[in-house]
């Protein structure tokens, strides 16, 4: 069983869609949060996930664009295309953003969006909070997003150590405690413009992470008509 595990899409529907067809016959697609927020198609990425069955959690942008209190965490900019988000979406956007639980197993696997013990906060950025989390993980396996940077946490019985994957690179899944990070869909932030996401294929026990370009111009045109801000849209070119 081969899965995608999407996360941070943020209303990108050009590189979700560049994904997806990167991606070809996956067997399940997981996704981690931030499905909407910053970009300019929050209806249609919903859309796209709900035809293609997607299985997944509730990022704190999410949160933001039905109405959660997680809108006064945001920067100006960030503030911004919340409120835009949660002003422009369609009913049936917002039912199925509602619908996702702040965390899930599945077959054996958790899926958060900001960490194990905080899902709609907490960034793992630092080895301190990637062990105080895994400490707490329920799985031994688990899959988180939020920062937008791909990387593997392992906890080995000797140290946490972190790996910072580049296109193409993989692990396998070891015995030891894992927390993954697949990078950003719709707004990578490791200085690589490219759409991020991984494949974890169940059988073989290994994770493979991507990057797929995609017409990043179409998509700062649309923010840029949409009236979002002009600095969101930049920093699509930079993947910063
Ligand atoms: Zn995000």
């Amino acid at each position: 069983m081969r899965v995608a595990v999407l996360s941070d899409i943020h209303s990108n529907i050009v590189a979700l869609d560049a994904v997806l067809s990167d991606a070809g016959d996956v067997d399940a697609i997981w996704h981690l949060g931030d499905v909407v927020g910053y970009g300019p198609q929050p209806d249609a990425v919903v859309a796209r996930l709900d035809e293609r069955d997607a299985t997944g959690v509730r990022g704190n942008h999410d949160a933001a664009a039905i109405g959660g209190p997680e809108i006064d965490w945001f920067n100006p900019e960030a503030r911004a295309a919340a409120e835009w988000t949660r002003d422009s979406i369609a009913d049936s956007t917002r039912a199925w953003l509602s619908a996702l639980p702040e965390r899930r197993v599945v077959d054996d696997v958790l899926l958060v969006h900001g960490s194990p013990r905080d899902p709609l906060r907490e960034y793992v950025t630092d080895r301190a909070a990637a062990e105080d989390n895994m400490a707490v993980q329920e799985t031994q396996h688990a899959l988180h997003g939020h920062t937008h940077v791909p990387a593997a946490w392992t906890a080995t019985p000797d140290r946490v150590a972190l790996i910072q994957p580049g296109a193409s690179d993989a692990i396998d899944l070891g015995t030891y405690l894992m927390l993954i990070n697949p990078g950003s869909v719709g707004q990578p932030r490791d200085g690589d413009a490219r759409a991020s996401y991984l494949v974890l294929d169940r059988e073989i026990r290994r994770v493979t992470w991507h990057r797929v370009a995609y017409d990043i111009d179409r998509v700062q045109a649309d923010m840029r008509a949409a009236g979002l801000p002009e600095r969101l849209a930049a920093r699509l070119s930079f993947g910063l």
